[in-house]
């Protein structure tokens, strides 16, 4: 049983190349000086200091959040290849390998004051090689007049060219629409909105105690909530408030009326406790301190992190460990415990109500960490350190770059790193637990996935 869980780990590890629904990436290319940092300054909203005025200042490969009629994505400003390049041809080229490589949607940036030059049309050769959809831009648009420019854009055969004036905005709605349009499925804007109470698995094998800390929980802080205004809660489930705050105990109806687990078999004990850990966001998995951790405590453990659930670890029964059980018990967390080295843990007694009271703040630190987002900027730049002090180890005499990286998601916050081929297993474990160490998730299960340019 032991091996069963090694295995599914080490086939979840296999599955890890496959991302789970990113954030699709818009790459913004094009020569120095069209305007492609004041593009995206327009795109992402905010006036900051994208542009950047110093020549010959590499900005390459800036990744932003953006979002436009509820729809999100991220906007890639490639800065550039230095303007005194020798062959700046083949600089474009290699700039719009890499952002072709890497986006889903590519925003191609012409001058429309200054026409189409010979280094434009040698990325439109680029660009029409690759199956990736481009839009093309007519830039510095600022007026009607100068629409008859744009116009002439579209002996680049790439289509009908947006006119644009990123600096004043003009035409800056439509390109996004146009953009939403050409992406793959974005996943919407996640919606703040009214929430009710955190949802919680009480989880463990039989005679853990569940039904023992639902009671001493609810007794203990008396008010057992029936509801809360705004919420429906399932009848199945328990509104109890603890630490100040109600949460919502799923599918605590058997614990509470102390049905035995016997009512049912094993198989259907653990199929209402996937279904539990399932609607739930955070799951407390009990685990009896007195008694050795089981396979079934794995089992249950696994459950969890499959699920993608933030986990807070109990051991009960806390009263009935001496010295003795005590260092038998350090033993056992370290060698079974081995792959959460991030769950939380509380030791607590639900017969005696020690540290019970610890509860609280544990799911709050867990829940806070499984809906963690990190800004993009400071991905990257933790990244881009990270990668500079311990770069991927040459293989065959080629090493596999990671270009950027966005998160993908919260709740469990998922990450996806931009590569020009698959990384190593090794290395890419490596970049989890240096995310891990710097971003904390304390609690949380984080995902990592790798997006090899194509
Ligand atoms: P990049 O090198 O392609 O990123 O270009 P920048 O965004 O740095 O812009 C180059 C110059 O063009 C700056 O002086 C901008 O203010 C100017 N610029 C950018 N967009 C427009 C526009 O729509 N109209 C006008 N008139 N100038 C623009
Ligand atoms: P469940 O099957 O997980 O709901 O477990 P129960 O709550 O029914 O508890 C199983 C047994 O363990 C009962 O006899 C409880 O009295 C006992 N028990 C529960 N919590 C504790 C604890 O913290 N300390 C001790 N010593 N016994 C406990």
């Amino acid at each position: 049983e032991w091996d069963e869980w090694v295995e599914l780990e080490e086939e979840s590890e296999a599955d890890a190349g496959e991302p789970t629904g990113p954030v699709p990436v818009v790459a913004v290319v094009g020569r120095p000086n069209v305007g492609k940092s004041t593009l995206v300054n327009r795109i992402i909203g905010r006036r900051q200091a994208v542009v950047e005025d110093t020549p010959g200042v590499t900005r390459d490969r800036v990744p932003y959040d953006a979002q436009w009629i509820g729809r999100q994505f991220t906007v890639v400003d490639t800065g550039g290849w230095e303007p005194d390049a020798k062959d700046r041809a083949a600089a474009i080229a290699a700039q719009a390998e890499i952002a072709i490589g890497t986006a889903d949607v590519v925003v191609f940036v012409v001058d429309a004051v200054v026409g189409s030059t010979d280094v434009d049309e040698a990325a439109v050769r680029m660009l029409r090689r690759s199956a990736k959809p481009v839009l093309l831009v007519a830039n510095k648009v600022d007026n009607a007049a100068l629409e008859v420019e744009a116009t002439s854009l579209w002996s680049l055969g790439l289509g009908e060219p947006h006119p644009v004036s990123a600096l004043h905005g003009r035409g800056s709605g439509d390109l996004l629409d146009a953009i939403i349009k050409a992406m793959p499925e974005a996943p919407p804007v996640s919606e703040p909105g009214v929430r009710g109470p955190r949802r919680v698995a009480l989880v463990g094998r039989p005679n853990v105690g569940k039904s023992s800390l639902l009671n001493r929980v609810s007794r203990e802080e008396r008010a057992v909530v029936d509801s809360v205004a705004g919420t429906t809660v399932d009848p199945v489930d328990s509104l109890v408030e603890i630490g100040g705050q109600p949460w919502q105990f799923v599918d605590t109806a058997g614990l509470r009326k102390r049905v035995s687990q016997a009512s049912g078999t094993e198989y259907y004990a653990s199929l209402r406790t996937a279904g539990a850990i399932e609607a739930a966001e955070v799951a407390v998995v009990l685990l009896d301190a007195a008694e050795p951790i089981s396979e079934q405590d794995q089992r249950i453990l696994t459950m969890v992190i499959e699920a993608g659930r933030a986990l807070v670890i109990a051991f009960n029964k806390w009263d009935l460990v001496d010295a003795d059980r005590r260092y038998y018990l350090d033993k056992e967390i370290d060698r079974e415990l081995k792959r959460i080295p991030w769950a939380i843990r509380v030791n607590i007694s639900a017969k005696t109500g020690r540290a019970v009271e610890k509860l609280a703040p544990a799911l709050r630190t867990a829940l806070e960490s499984w809906e963690t987002r990190v800004p993009t900027g400071q991905l990257n730049q933790w990244l881009t350190a990270l990668v500079q002090a311990t770069p991927h180890p040459v293989r065959g005499g080629r090493a596999p770059r990671i270009l950027f990286a966005t998160q993908a998601g919260v709740a469990p916050p998922r990450f996806v790193l931009f590569t020009t081929g698959p990384l190593d297993a090794g290395y890419q474990r490596f970049v989890e637990r240096k995310l891990r160490e710097e971003f904390g998730f304390a609690g949380s299960p984080v995902e990592v996935s790798v997006r090899p340019r194509k």
